[in-house]
């Protein structure tokens, strides 16, 4: 499997591991976009998170339930983030919570200054409403 993440688990390629369970490890991303930034993922490989069976779905966000208790004692706040699926920003097509620490000064902003503003009319919301419901 050509996957830049299953060499980190099977030790090909190094990494700063920080802890590791039965079905997840975690990691320092290794172009961090602030100091601290970690990747948490399941050791099978999966795209997306529905892909994992439940049991690895819990062990990896228990994982991330307890390294995010130390990484947000870094600034105070930290983003959690997935991109589930290429057309929404995954470039790892291997599943990884990102916990990035956040500062007030930093340039991010809240999640509604990654899109531009839309508005949907109330029938568009009444039918996605129907389809996820
Ligand atoms: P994505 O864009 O798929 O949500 O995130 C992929 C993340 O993996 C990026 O933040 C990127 O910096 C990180 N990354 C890519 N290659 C490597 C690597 O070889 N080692 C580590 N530790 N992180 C990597
Ligand atoms: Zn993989």
């Amino acid at each position: 499997m050509d996957c830049i993440f299953c060499k980190i688990i099977s030790r090909q390629i190094p990494a700063k591991i920080i802890q590791e369970t039965s079905h997840s490890i975690a990691f320092l991303d290794a172009f961090p976009l602030t100091k601290g930034h970690t990747l948490i993922i399941p050791k099978n490989h999966h795209m997306k998170i529905q892909d994992m069976n439940p049991e690895e779905n819990s062990d990896l966000f228990l994982l991330v339930h307890k390294v995010l208790s130390k990484v947000d004692k870094l600034t105070g706040s930290t983003l959690v983030a997935v991109h589930n699926g290429k057309d929404a920003g995954q470039e790892v097509p291997h599943v990884h919570v990102h916990l990035v620490p956040r500062t007030l000064g930093d340039s991010a902003g809240p999640i509604h200054n990654m899109f531009k503003t839309v508005k949907f009319s109330d029938s568009e919301i009444e039918e996605i409403y129907d389809k996820l419901k």
